[in-house]
């Protein structure tokens, strides 16, 4: 079937209307209309080739939600008309023990990628959720909860499980002191989903200007990173930080940040950091780590979990034509606090 999608022809073009080829349904597979599409950082790593290893065109968006318009003669789960959503990954090896436990993220083998992955069949490069029509294997299809708003759950596919997750590994309930750093699309997710989880949130961030929207979402504080006092100040006193900065940068000021015991973990920026100064770590226990998404299970808890308790993101609906102007708005940080692309807009 032919779709129309925009992707980025190289890494320095900019997204423009592109005609896709989506595959013929294979037993298990359901066939999506896509409605939303979320706009995640990532999406511009990789159309920049941040990472080395985008394969254009690319077509990013892994943070889908849509209404199944078909299903093979095998896939039980759906039928014509559901609400669905699609995240990160669209496949795995299905027979490891990470996807056995349902950590499908963490397969042993190479996970499929919603783009820029490899079909497992076909050997092809797999294209996102920038487009009208999807078809995925069903076991990789998540169920949107009745009750979630269609036009605002997008951003929880990607945003909303990377932050749940490591909440959830590092026991973040009531009473729980956590601290988010950077306030953008994953920033805002992890103080919302924290705050449900019941724990005592605080922004720290480059942008005094956010401190009223930090507020407004619940936190309890904003320290700016440029305040050596207030970041003194706040010596040993979070359980869990989650850092959601998307480039280089320096964790050595947010380490002292932790209690004894305590975790700071890295979302955010995948390569180099300035080098850790290992001292606060060793003489307080404190661990530095790193989570990635989540996987269908947790995802599925998170989107219950979201209905239960009508979190959802702040998003700026755009139209697909504003693409170009929504990706350079992100890498100045003027996002409040997740677009999302209307995706009958793509004619
Ligand atoms: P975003 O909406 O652009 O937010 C990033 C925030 O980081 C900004 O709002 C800003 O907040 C802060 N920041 C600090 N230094 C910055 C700089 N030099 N440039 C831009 N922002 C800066 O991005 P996002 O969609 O939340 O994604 C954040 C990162 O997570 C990206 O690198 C993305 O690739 C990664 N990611 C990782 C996973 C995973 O599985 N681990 C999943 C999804 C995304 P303040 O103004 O408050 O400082
Ligand atoms: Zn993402």
């Amino acid at each position: 079937m032919k779709t129309q999608a925009y992707a980025a022809l190289s890494a320095t073009a900019p997204m423009v209307p592109h005609t896709i080829e989506r595959r013929e349904l294979r037993d298990d597979d359901v066939a999506i209309e896509i409605l939303y599409s979320g706009v995640c950082h990532s999406d511009l790593h990789m159309v920049r080739n941040d990472w080395g290893r985008a394969i254009y065109p690319v077509v990013p968006g892994h943070e889908i939600i849509g209404r199944v318009v078909a299903a093979g003669p095998s896939a039980h789960r759906f039928k014509a008309g559901d609400a669905v959503a699609v995240g990160t990954f669209v496949d795995s090896c299905e027979r490891c023990d990470q996807c056995h436990k349902g950590e499908e993220h963490m397969c042993r083998e190479v996970l499929t990628e919603t783009y820029n992955g490899l079909d497992r069949v076909t050997g092809q490069p797999t294209l996102g959720g920038y487009s009208r029509h999807i078809v995925v294997k069903e076991a990789f299809v998540l169920r949107v909860p009745e009750g979630l708003d269609l036009s605002r759950a997008a951003p929880l596919l990607c945003a909303g499980i990377t932050t749940y997750s490591p909440l959830r590994t590092w026991n973040v309930g009531p009473g729980s002191r956590v601290a988010v750093v950077g306030l953008g699309g994953l920033g805002h997710m992890a103080v919302k989903l924290a705050i449900g989880l019941g724990a005592h949130v605080t922004v720290i961030s480059r942008s005094r200007a956010k401190q009223a929207d930090a507020l407004a979402l619940g936190a309890e504080a904003l320290l700016p990173t440029d305040d050596a006092q207030a970041l003194a100040a706040a010596a040993s006193s979070f359980d869990l930080i989650v850092d959601t900065v998307p480039t280089k940068h320096d964790i050595n000021p947010y380490i002292p940040l932790l209690d004894i015991d305590g975790t700071l973990v890295v979302v955010g920026q995948l390569g180099d950091l300035q080098e850790p100064f290992t001292v606060p770590m060793i003489m307080g226990r404190r661990r530095v780590a790193g989570s990635m998404i989540g996987g269908i299970r947790e995802t599925q808890e998170m989107l219950d979990f979201c209905a239960r308790q009508q979190i959802l993101p702040d998003c700026e609906m755009i139209r697909m034509d504003q693409i170009n102007e929504a990706f350079d708005r992100l890498e100045r940080a003027d996002v409040r606090y997740r677009f999302v692309i209307d995706m009958s807009t793509l004619a």
